[in-house]
């Protein structure tokens, strides 16, 4: 799909009056040294990090990065962020990671069904059971549906047998969403195990891809122990038919236990320097973690070149967030800033869902979340912005970039539906106006894949001169939505625009 590509406005630079343009110039994001940010990449994307992955190692270092470049350039932690006893930098997040699904095997008479190929287990430990099995349709319970799947059913030390999906649904979505709900019910009433049919409309291969290997999730409220829950290939007939003949099976797994991890947000704190404006305050924000080494990557790798530098994605957006907490903290905005370097995007937006919910300082202060993410570039003549017709503040974007000899491309590859998939959505749906800026691109073509979660996405191959102004646009156009008047608002009729009039109460 083809966007016309949007001339800047003829009367902008017009509109900045020449004594301004002086002082303008005079900004500290306008002295920053190429040298600096490409110090910042080289470091946060080198081998030595590893692909900075969820709750390892090389996550961590580049969190401790982040946080001591924040206490060198003068940014202070959030006040209020005391979690861990004394003012921090750190957010520290909760995860659960879940092992990858290990071997076993599950028997009905004759046919055996083994794990990995035929099967894969979503949860539970090692068991080895031999037991009755019971069928017990969706096993579902919603009295609104008139669903009672296990009445006049006994299921206590028994394996239950269930349907995928809901008998009004086989979507995948519906199929997931469901699938957890299964197990609980039937953990409730006394089952020992559950084997799911699993009858999605998609190949059984991506299932298995998808599903078999280490997950991450955010680990909120307390974790009980769960039976084993298999999902079987229910598409092979044969097992299909297997298992709703006989009257016991075998279940034999060697477990797929979830163990408690944890990662960093990284926030920072400037202070805004208008008595009244400094009140409310604009949420910087980037991830730093990316998808590790080796299988982690989910893609091609070779002995050679196995680590997932992530330099594109998303060592450059921190890179831009690192320059705004420099130059903004040496000449502050009206108002204040707060700067998170989120962990888990690649995991499902997680370190975002979670700061979300735990907001080190009120959202309803927060009048604008500026986040930067990307995949790659392949035009440095511009910066993309997801959302820039919908959350309120192009001309200062606009302003931003032009004053660095860059264009603006609104909303690129409007079928990727790239503003949901950045944890700009986790503050959008809040209500926060939230767009992402991200390096320029106009179409989601080849020259963005071939680096994309790839190996390939390393720091040296980097284009310094675009990540500078880059970085630079981003900091001025901060500082220019913070010095504003009034706050951006969600366009008319967003699809945000209700959560908005909730958080701030308008
Ligand atoms: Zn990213």
């Amino acid at each position: 799909m083809k966007l016309p590509f949007l001339l800047l406005p003829l009367g902008l630079a017009l509109a900045i009056p020449a004594d301004a343009q002086k002082k303008t110039s005079s900004l500290p994001e306008f002295q920053i040294k190429k040298s600096e940010t490409e110090a910042h990449i080289r470091f946060l994307a080198g081998d030595e990090l590893m692909g900075r992955r969820t709750g390892e190692q090389g996550n961590f270092v580049a969190a401790r990065y982040i946080a001591e470049q924040f206490r060198k350039l003068g940014v202070v932690p959030v006040p209020g962020n005391t979690e861990t006893g004394t003012s921090s930098y750190f957010q520290r997040v909760p995860f659960e990671k879940m092992g990858a699904s290990g071997p076993g095997e599950i028997a009905a008479d004759a046919e055996i069904m083994k794990s990995g190929t035929d099967w894969l287990l979503m949860a539970g430990d090692a068991v080895d059971l031999k037991a009755p099995l019971v069928y017990a349709s969706f096993g579902l319970e919603n009295a609104a549906k008139s669903w009672d799947d296990y009445k006049g059913l006994d299921v206590k030390g028994k394996i239950v047998l269930v349907e995928s999906g809901t008998p009004e649904t086989q979507t995948p979505s519906e199929i997931i969403a469901t699938s957890t709900e299964k197990r609980k019910i039937a953990q409730e009433k006394g089952a020992i195990a559950v084997i799911e049919l699993f009858n999605a409309p998609i190949p059984w291969n991506t299932v298995s891809k998808f599903f078999a290997g280490e997950k991450i999730s955010l680990a909120e409220g307390t974790a009980t122990k769960s039976i084993p829950h298999a999902w079987v290939n229910g598409k092979e007939a044969k097992f299909a038919r297997a298992l709703r003949a006989v009257k016991e099976v075998t279940f034999k797994t060697s477990g797929r236990v979830a163990k408690p991890i944890y990662s960093y947000n990284v926030a920072g704190y400037i202070p805004g320097t208008d008595t009244k404006l400094k009140e409310e305050y604009i949420l910087l924000s980037a991830h730093y973690d990316h998808v590790g080494v080796g299988k982690q990557g989910g893609q091609t790798y070779t002995p050679e070149d196995s680590i997932f530098n992530g330099a594109r994605d998303n060592a450059f957006g921190v890179t831009a967030l690192l320059t705004a907490a420099e130059a903004l903290a040496k000449n502050p905005p009206k108002r204040s800033i707060v700067i998170v370097a989120l962990t888990g995007e690649e995991v499902g937006l997680l370190g975002s869902k979670y700061y979300a919910a735990h907001p080190i300082m009120p959202l309803n202060k927060c009048i604008f979340n500026m986040n930067s993410d990307g995949a790659g570039y392949n035009d440095t003549t511009i910066v993309s912005v997801m959302g820039l017709d919908r959350t309120g503040a192009r001309a200062e974007i606009e302003a931003a970039c032009k004053a660095f000899g860059l264009g603006v491309y609104a909303d690129p590859s409007p079928e990727q539906g790239l503003f949901d998939r950045s944890d700009n959505v986790s503050f959008a749906k809040e209500g926060v106006p939230a767009p992402t800026f991200t390096p320029g691109f106009k179409e989601f073509n080849g020259d963005i894949m071939k680096n994309y979660h790839q190996v390939t996405d390393h720091p040296e191959t980097v284009d310094f001169n675009y990540l500078l102004k880059f970085s630079q646009a981003y900091t001025y156009a901060t500082r220019l939505i913070a010095d504003r008047k009034t706050a951006p608002q969600w366009s008319a009729g967003d699809k945000y625009e209700p959560a908005a009039k909730k958080l701030y109460g308008k």
